[in-house]
């Protein structure tokens, strides 16, 4: 790929926009300065390929195509098919997967989908059969309302908020929160492990339709043979939510009891954390689910994005090359190198350490809040983001924790050696930020006072350490 070739482009895509609305061009002309020069820690985001990024940018994006390939609601959608049918492909291929839905617009669309087709599947209703084989209008006011009543409520068991679970898993701000009756499973206090034994007991006892596996913040590997076991053993279909790990899945780091797809009736993920895709989401299933999967969209997703669909092809395409593989692999280095860096300069990490693209700092060692750390941080070019630790006194808002991830730095080249300089970074950041007061003298959740000379001076060494690192070194749009 000549580099020239992407400058052309991106920068005549900006001349196009220029000349209708200047600020967007100039603010989409500003984000690529502000990424550049930051070094981005956040666990959940990366930076999509140049091919990825162009495939979003075109006429796709006027198509409507509600349905599914070869059976839409709109006409002239045989070039949707194509490119949906290939990012499908390419997604079974890559994962090993019965069935792949790619209209997700977003990670928690796609859960969305994944808990409609499983309580479309398992809950008995007569009401509900009806509906099914679209005898909508034969369906009784009774019926509509036994069909309510039937659906809500049902259980689900996943992973509780602050050890790492995502809200989407049965959490009061999202829907799904209120739709089902929910339980978590938390971790041992003692190690910050998924405690196997105590989910079997929870299955046990509270007997989920739905058995939830996958995180946002927990920095282990999670056997998805044991809890394919446990739902097995109380008859709950086991979903897998794995937004966050779905690169090293593809990039076979994570394999055998590790790798959810041969273990889950139904996998959940996001395309634009470690699989560095377009933003959106993709459900992966066993064959007994996709009918009820392909209904996604029009039941609980609008039309599908056409040109997403284009750049989930492009990006699962990047997925299945060797040198995919490779990137996964020193993701997993990086945050080991990470987690080494910090701890060895006194850092506190729930559970002591990573076996996967993240690491998270419990920062009340350093008597600051997550989202003091957070802002320090920020303040000195390190961007991460706050996130609960197991049991935290500081509840979800001001939190006692810094999630760090990898994937991001590692897309742009860096290695073990710089993740050390990261950690050196960091800890000075953390050491030399004090927590503040408010008004009245009592100690302040948001508040701190850290040097703004040495603030500077990190983001200095923060850019400099990446200079060796260009991101997007093909595009110069000077
Ligand atoms: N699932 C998990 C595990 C996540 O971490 C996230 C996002 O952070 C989501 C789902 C939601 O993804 P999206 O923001 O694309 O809706």
């Amino acid at each position: 790929m000549s580099r020239n070739a992407e400058s052309t482009a991106f920068r005549s895509a900006l001349e196009v926009i220029r000349a209708v609305e200047p600020r967007v061009a100039d603010a989409i002309g500003a984000e690529l300065t502000d990424q550049r020069e930051s070094l981005k820690l956040i666990a959940s985001e990366n930076y999509a390929s140049p091919a990825t990024l162009l495939a979003m940018g075109n006429w796709f994006s006027d198509k409507y195509a509600e349905g599914t390939v070869g059976r839409r609601f709109y006409a002239g959608c045989q070039n949707v098919d194509t490119v949906e049918a290939l990012a499908a492909e390419h997604a079974r291929e890559l994962f090993g997967a019965a069935h792949a839905y790619v209209q997700p617009h977003s990670g928690i669309d796609a859960n969305l989908v994944a808990f409609w087709a499983v309580l479309a599947d398992r809950v008995e209703s007569p009401a509900l059969k009806k509906a099914q084989v679209r005898q909508v209008n034969d369906l009784t006011e009774a019926d509509w309302f036994a069909l309510r009543r039937e659906l809500g409520n049902q259980r689900m068991l996943g992973m509780s908020l602050d050890a790492g679970g995502h809200l989407t898993h049965g959490f009061r701000p999202n829907i799904s929160g209120k739709m089902f009756d929910q339980r978590s499973y938390g971790t041992d206090p003692a190690t910050g492990l998924i405690d196997y034994d105590w989910v079997a007991e929870a299955a046990r006892e509270f007997k989920p339709l739905i058995l939830v596996g996958g995180y946002s913040a927990y920095p282990r590997k999670v056997n998805f043979r044991i809890l394919r076991e446990i739902a097995d053993s109380v008859g709950a279909t086991f979903m897998v939510d794995m937004a966050h790990f779905a690169g090293l899945v593809a990039g076979k780091v994570f394999t055998g009891d590790f790798d959810p797809v041969p273990h889950a009736h139904i996998v959940t993920t996001t395309t634009h954390k470690s699989l560095r895709g377009p933003r959106g989401g993709m459900v992966l299933c066993q064959p007994e689910l996709a009918d009820q999967v392909d209904r996604g969209c029009p039941m609980v997703l609008g039309g599908p994005l056409p040109h997403v669909m284009a750049a989930k092809a492009v990006a699962l395409a990047e997925a299945r090359r060797p040198d995919f593989a490779d990137y996964a692999q020193r993701i997993v280095d990086n945050s080991q190198a990470l987690a080494e860096g910090l701890l060895s300069r006194g850092a506190t990490l729930v559970t002591g350490g990573t076996d996967n693209h993240l690491v998270l700092i419990d920062v009340s060692g350093y008597g600051l809040t997550g989202r003091q750390a957070e802002q320090a941080l920020l303040d000195s070019g390190i961007v991460t983001n706050r996130n609960s630790v197991p049991q935290d006194p500081n509840g979800a808002w001001y939190t006692s924790g810094i999630r760090i991830g990898t994937p991001a730095l590692t897309t742009r080249g860096l290695g073990a050696a710089e993740m050390d300089q990261t950690a050196e970074l960091i800890h000075t950041v953390l050491t030399q930020t004090t927590a503040g007061a408010n008004a009245d003298g009592t100690p302040s959740k948001a508040k701190y006072t850290l040097d703004p000379g040495l603030a500077d001076k990190v983001a200095r060494q923060a850019t400099d350490l990446l200079a060796t690192y260009p991101l997007y070194p093909g595009i110069d749009l000077a």
